[in-house]
């Protein structure tokens, strides 16, 4: 079997994917198509090349489309069929456990609860014909208030009360060269408090005090981690606090190198992670932004961090672990693995 057919084979767990980062050029040109008639050609000419230019960008550029993918999803409509799209695509992908992430925002006529409430609908009639859990976590932007943060901090409790059981955490994430993480910390203790599970991106550049700060609070998972080590702008404190913790990386190949946070694959901080044995889970981060999918990050931890088959087996089972559902359903899930390994890599 090639390498390209075992990644898609593979059962595999997305632990980071924002839900607008992940919206694929052709729901894009679907959006494009949508807005034609209020919107004259050389902005619609605008948009496409944005969307489909393909290598690298700095991270400055990457919000930059986030910014222009925000002002073509401005109506329920369009947040429901994107999130459906995104939904279908992992599915289609091998995707056998899915969470996405958003930030809640108004759109047309709606509030950011009524935002929620429409992912949340997506997600619950994905269920009906897709045997694929997916669960959301609710971001937090650096950018926003304090005030702004508890806010989502207490919807998301809300949602978790009512029992449904998709809303399951919170994430704190945006453009990692503004703001100061630290100011969240007091809705992080009350999400905490609240029983939800916390994510947090960390160290996407060198900060080593908020990201001492960041990790001293204890999240459930960390995404990125990019710039811990001393080499990378990071400490020998911050490594040691993050090893000693084991708080589990979302790693995020493709993204780290397109948008030039990682130089390249050859001093990618996977593999000295790895090596220490320590919790990771790969993951596509902006799928459509960074033109990629969790089988094509599995393809490149074979062919640039020279992971063998039997290692990606491993890493993706593991990654269940790492899941923020309850004991039942991981033991669901690694069912759902065992099955695959019996029925796709023994024959
Ligand atoms: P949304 O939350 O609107 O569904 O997804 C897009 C948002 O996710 C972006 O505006 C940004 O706040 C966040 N995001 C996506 N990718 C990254 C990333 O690589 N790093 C950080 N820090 N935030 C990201």
């Amino acid at each position: 079997m090639s390498v390209q057919a075992f990644c898609r084979r593979l059962p595999k767990a997305e632990l980071h994917a924002h839900l607008h980062g992940s919206i694929s050029t052709n729901t894009m040109q679907k959006l494009i198509n949508d807005v034609s008639h209020t919107v004259d050609k050389s902005e619609r000419d605008v948009w496409s090349t944005v969307i489909n230019k393909e290598g690298k960008r700095t991270l400055h550029e990457c919000f930059a489309v986030f910014k222009m993918i925000h002002e073509l999803v401005t109506s329920k409509e369009a947040l429901s069929m994107v999130t459906g799209d995104v939904i279908r695509e992992f599915a289609d992908d091998g995707v056998c456990y899915l969470e996405l992430r958003t930030t809640p925002r108004p759109l047309k006529g709606i509030s950011k609860r009524g935002y929620v409430d429409t992912v949340v609908a997506v997600i619950q009639e994905a269920s009906n014909h897709l045997e694929l859990p997916v669960k959301l976590l609710l971001s937090i932007d650096r950018r926003q208030s304090l005030e702004e943060a508890l806010d989502t901090v207490e919807m998301t409790a809300e949602y978790q009360q009512k029992g449904d059981g998709v809303v399951v955490g919170i994430d704190l994430s945006g453009d990692p060269t503004k703001g100061d993480a630290t100011t969240f910390l007091p809705a992080l203790r009350k999400a905490r408090e609240a029983g939800l599970k916390v994510t947090l991106h960390v160290a996407e550049v060198p900060n080593v005090a908020e990201t001492l700060s960041l990790l001293e609070f204890g999240p459930d998972r960390v995404g990125h981690g990019t710039c811990l080590h001393p080499a990378q702008g990071g400490s020998d404190e911050l490594v040691k606090c993050f090893e000693s913790k084991k708080i589990p990386l979302e790693v995020c190949l493709t993204s780290n190198v397109k948008c030039r946070t990682v130089q390249s694959y050859d001093v990618h901080h996977f593999r000295d992670w790895y090596e220490r044995g320590h919790p990771m889970a790969l993951c596509t981060d902006d799928k459509g932004v960074f033109s990629t999918s969790l089988s094509e990050e599995y393809c490149v931890a074979h062919s640039k961090l020279n992971m063998s088959q039997v290692e990606l087996w491993k890493l993706s089972l593991s990654t269940v672990d790492y899941t923020f559902v309850t004991d039942d359903l991981k033991r669901q899930l690694r069912h759902k693995w065992q099955d695959c390994k019996q029925n796709y890599f023994q024959q």
